[in-house]
């Protein structure tokens, strides 16, 4: 076996596929690392209910100790923490519809 051969494959095309860059969160300000969006975007969003889908209720305890992360961030930050976090965090994902790729639910909207 050469060096070449042991070396482990670039975390952009393991699996021989590229990966597009992944739209997390950028603490402490909670905006989307890739979009500058409100994190998480609505890339994100769709990522977590594909990455989730069989687990919505999995999914919806994630979010709620994001959420619960985020006020921590914001409140410690010195700003006022916004009054939309749970509709941002966690009522989306609960009212979602269960095809990402589908219509957007009328409820939330991305
Ligand atoms: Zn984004």
């Amino acid at each position: 076996m050469t060096d070449q051969q042991d070396a482990p494959p670039e975390p952009s095309t393991r699996h021989g596929r590229a990966r597009p860059p992944e739209h997390l969160s950028n603490r402490p300000g909670w905006d989307c690392s890739i979009c500058g969006a409100e994190w998480p975007c609505a890339t994100a969003r769709k990522t977590l209910l594909k990455e989730f889908s069989v687990f919505r209720s999995t999914l919806i305890y994630y979010m709620a100790t994001q959420m619960y992360d985020a006020f921590g961030d914001l409140v410690s930050a010195g700003q006022l923490a916004p009054d939309n976090l749970f509709e941002r965090f966690v009522a989306w994902a609960r009212f979602a519809p269960k095809d990402p790729d589908g219509p957007p639910s009328d409820r939330f909207p991305a």
